[in-house]
């Protein structure tokens, strides 16, 4: 019985996470990126200006800033 029942459960806790995970990459295709400061420490482009690097959470996506 218990066997059966965490069956279930974890039937349902995948179908909960791709339901999750689609949901996330409409988001990015819409252009919802969940952006986060890189770990990469920020850097100085050609012109001397502080460029920091952002990664998408869900589609690890890159994009530049200038700060
Ligand atoms: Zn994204």
């Amino acid at each position: 019985m218990a066997d059966i029942i965490d069956f279930k459960s974890a039937a349902k806790n995948i179908q909960r996470k791709r339901a999750e995970d689609s949901k996330k990459s409409i988001l990015c295709l819409e252009g919802h990126h969940k952006w986060q400061a890189s770990k990469k420490k920020p850097f100085e482009n050609k012109q001397g200006r502080l460029v920091t690097v952002y990664i998408c959470k869900n589609c690890q996506r890159e994009k530049t800033v200038l700060s």
